[in-house]
């Protein structure tokens, strides 16, 4: 089959990558001149396993390009892909200029039946609103289909190839049976292609992630009571998630989810209800709390040190990335915390294994107000204590000898509980984590 893939981003060039692995030819094209170029160089933009091999094989096969041609990608394509940013508004709502500018676009230059697919995350409508701009321009046959896109960053090629599920929006048997064809490759499991209605299938992505955001969340207010009550939240954990009804996943508490996701999709998710007139009282109480929780480390670390002594201490950070395996740094709670930090008038040192070059070009543009050091132990010279944000493998492990070495005080605060409470007050350290006693004060 020949896909277009509009939109090279995240989403974009894993999907891309993916449809020309199970043997359709893929054009994957974007605005962004230099993203476009690099890749045609062979240098991956982002940083996800496996991507850049998958590329490499599939352009050298043939079945993948990169273009900013996008009117030669809608004309070659029987089936295209909208998988453009849909970042918030100042509304909350989610900014829906991209994807209409794409529409615009293909109802253009259409040259033939076309299968229009939103693969960006859309609010509710948003199927009937690309039909009507692409309806505009053309009088020719076209379906949109609503197929939003589950995969997380950092495992998103197999969460790509081996979904869960397939959902699929449409009300054509015709575009349904070509949908079914193109994933089918990835779900020789029988996981299920669910189709549905195109509003059900946007509904179904936003509910997903603001049930998803409300787990963590939930999780995180449970764990500030156990700290209060003296109880563990590791033991809370587990206690509550082997209830089948429940389950493990997404019960680790933290300091509150970050990325490029969850922020965005649960606030457009709180605006599609105004518009609606349903309170969204649930989502809403996740969306104050998870801002809450991104201070929760900073306060420990006030209340350690006293608010009025932060002025001139030197904190290492570890973990910048908003979750492990990528270099997204969209809303992680690192920049909550380091902004918290450089106020009261504190110094970073920070280290994140994969995601230097997008923080050395994020704090450039705000003037360059930490240090990014060139390791892990780097970071921790002459600092006066050690904050951990994301929970990288390689932090799980440290060699504690050299961290206190390294470090002013033998002082951690995890926002991730990577280590025992109870060894590392053995090894001296002033442990403070999430939901667990303080160790070794
Ligand atoms: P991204 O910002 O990484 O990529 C978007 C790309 O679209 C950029 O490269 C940009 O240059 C390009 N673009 C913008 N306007 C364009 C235009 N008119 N024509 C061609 N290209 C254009 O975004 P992403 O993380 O890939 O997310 C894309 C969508 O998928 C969003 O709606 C997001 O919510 C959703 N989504 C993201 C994830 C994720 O983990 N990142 C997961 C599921 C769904």
């Amino acid at each position: 089959m020949n896909v277009g893939v509009i939109g090279s981003g995240y989403v974009g060039l894993v999907a891309g990558t993916c449809f020309a692995e199970s043997g359709n030819d893929v054009v994957c094209a974007d605005v962004n001149e230099e993203k476009i170029a690099m890749l045609n160089r062979g240098e991956i933009p982002i940083y996800e396993p496996g991507l850049e091999q998958m590329i490499a094989t599939n352009a050298e096969a043939g079945r993948l390009q990169f273009s900013t041609d996008i009117i030669q990608c809608i004309q070659g394509s029987e089936v295209i892909f909208i998988a453009v940013g849909t970042p918030e508004d100042t509304d909350g709502s989610a900014d829906l200029k991209y994807v209409l500018q794409v529409a615009e676009q293909i109802g253009k230059n259409m040259n033939g039946p076309k299968i229009v697919v939103n693969k960006s995350t859309v609010p509710v409508g948003t199927a009937d609103l690309v039909r009507a701009e692409i309806e505009k321009h053309t009088s020719l046959p076209f379906d949109v289909v609503s197929n939003p896109e589950f995969l997380k960053e950092g495992s998103a090629i197999d969460d790509f190839m081996k979904p869960d599920r397939v959902v699929i929006g449409t009300s054509s048997v015709e575009a349904a049976e070509v949908m079914r064809e193109l994933y089918s490759p990835f779900v020789r499991t029988d996981n299920p292609i669910l189709v549905m209605d195109n509003k059900s299938a946007e509904v179904t992505k936003y509910a997903a992630n603001s049930l998803l955001a409300t787990k963590i969340t939930f999780m995180n207010e449970i764990a500030n009571l156990c700290e209060q009550v003296g109880a563990d939240v590791a033991q809370v954990r587990k206690g509550v998630g082997t209830d089948a009804r429940i389950g493990p996943s997404f019960l680790f508490p933290g300091v509150g989810y970050g990325g490029s996701c969850f922020p965005k999709d649960v606030r457009a998710m709180i605006r599609t209800g105004q518009e609606n007139d349903v309170e969204m009282s649930v989502i809403k109480a996740v969306d104050f709390a998870n801002n809450e929780q991104k201070k929760r480390l900073t306060k420990k670390v006030i209340s350690h040190f006293g608010e009025s002594n932060i002025k001139g201490k030197t904190f290492a950070v570890w973990g910048l990335a908003f979750k492990p395996k990528t270099d997204d740094m969209r809303e992680a709670p690192s920049l909550t915390i380091i902004q918290d930090l450089i106020k009261l008038g504190a110094k970073v040192q920070a280290f994140d294994p994969e995601a230097m070059e997008v923080a050395k070009k994020m704090f450039q543009s705000q003037g360059s107000p930490i240090e990014l050091s060139e390791t892990s132990y780097d970071a921790l010279n002459g600092a006066d204590a050690l904050i951990i944000v994301t929970e990288w493998n390689e932090f799980r492990r440290p060699n504690f000898t050299k961290m206190t070495q390294c470090l002013k005080s033998p002082i951690i605060f995890d926002g991730r509980n990577l280590f025992d409470p109870s060894k590392m007050s053995r090894l001296g350290f002033t442990y403070y984590s999430i939901g667990r006693q303080v160790a070794g004060a």
